[in-house]
């Protein structure tokens, strides 16, 4: 793609953080930028241009972003890989495309692609009813993690069967929906690669991230990781077959399992600027806002080298009222994302907390 001229316009389908964050870095590149979100008053659309409030497959709303933008680009996994196609039928280039979308948001698809590409993964079946959840957990050693494949987030929509008779139940209290049956990933860290590719192929890799989850939501991401040579090469390498894979165009997010002996498996991949990558926006040469910025608009990639170590910390729910001694941190740099309601568990900020590397 021929790169697109500051003052041109970029849609963005969903408003909230991430949304947010991508306005603000598009905005010092000299782009405007258009929301598609159906919430009022979203984060993002304070910083935008324009916000256009209807559900992601509206008709007119699609037209209007065809109509206006150079490009389209996703901040949120779960639009309609229809929405996207959609768009492409109306002319506007759209990064990343609807297959990675359509793969990133059924786990057992993205599993199985994860594995045709060279990316490791535990071992996981597909189950569609208790008679085959309890079939799957019996053929994968009993002890297994059970995931609706549509939908989930954040841990929620999973659980443990700590055998394959209790799998049935797992299945029913999941809500008898589609799942993946998941081998446990015996892991000794969690890791995540954040990585971009342009249109023309290049492909930029951030370090590695080490990361700490609790109750399933991100709470903490220490990067650059203390990892191995031969893993940041690992790790790159998976990132170049997703990415080649997918034939993808824009910021790749991929959370990493690292096992015992230093291996790195794949655990999901997410398709957008990620939470774990926040990092980059305070301690690499430049940030992965901008960086899919870069990748969907056709600009060069930029460098990715971290240039200070890190540790990102998300505030969540009322977490977000201690922005006042953060911000009278000097090694803390802040970043509030103007929710209007500290709900339990919601991400309201997060702080970049600076050292040297
Ligand atoms: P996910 O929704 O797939 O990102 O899973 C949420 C969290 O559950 C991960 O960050 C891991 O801590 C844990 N987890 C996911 N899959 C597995 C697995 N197969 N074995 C062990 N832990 C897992």
């Amino acid at each position: 793609m021929k790169p697109l001229s500051p003052g041109s316009t970029i849609g963005i389908l969903g408003g909230g953080q991430l949304g947010r964050m991508l306005a603000t870095a598009a905005a010092r590149l000299g782009f405007d930028v258009i929301i598609l979100d159906p919430e009022p008053d979203c984060p993002a659309s304070r910083v935008s241009a324009r916000h256009l409030a209807a559900p992601y497959d509206d008709a007119e709303a699609l037209k209007v972003l065809a109509g206006s933008c150079g490009v389209v680009t996703v901040e949120f996994e779960n639009v309609p890989a229809a929405a996207l196609e959609t768009l492409i039928a109306l002319g506007v280039p759209v990064a990343p495309g609807p297959r990675a979308l359509a793969i990133a948001q059924d786990r057992v698809d993205e599993k199985t692609f994860l594995n045709g590409a060279g990316a490791p993964t535990v071992a996981f079946a597909a189950a569609s009813t208790a008679g085959e959840a309890a079939g799957a957990a019996e053929a994968l050693g009993g002890r297994v993690l059970i995931k609706t494949r549509r939908e989930g987030y954040d841990g929620k929509g999973q659980a443990w069967a700590a055998s394959a008779g209790e799998a049935g139940a797992v299945f029913r209290a999941l809500g008898e929906r589609p799942v993946i049956v998941e081998a446990p990933a015996d892991f000794r860290r969690e890791l995540s690669i954040i990585a971009a590719r342009g249109w023309d192929g290049a492909v930029a890799a951030f370090p590695l991230a080490e990361n700490t989850h609790v109750q399933g939501i991100l709470r903490r991401s220490v990067a650059p990781a203390a990892v191995s040579p031969d893993q940041v090469l690992e790790a790159g390498e998976i990132a170049r077959r997703i990415l080649d894979g997918l034939d993808y165009v824009g910021v790749i997010g991929i959370e990493l399992f690292e096992l015992g002996d230093g291996r790195l498996l794949v655990n999901e991949i997410a398709p957008r600027v990620h939470n774990s990558g926040h990092w980059t926006q305070d301690g690499a040469a430049i940030d992965q806002f901008e960086q899919h910025v870069r990748a969907v608009t056709g600009w060069p990639l930029g460098p990715a080298h971290a240039t200070a170590r890190v540790e990102m910390t998300n505030l969540l729910g009322d977490e977000v009222t201690q922005w006042a001694a953060l911000a009278a941190d000097p090694t803390c740099r802040l970043h509030l994302y103007g929710k209007r309601e500290a709900r339990p568990g919601r991400k309201m900020a997060h702080v970049n907390r600076m050292s040297d590397l």
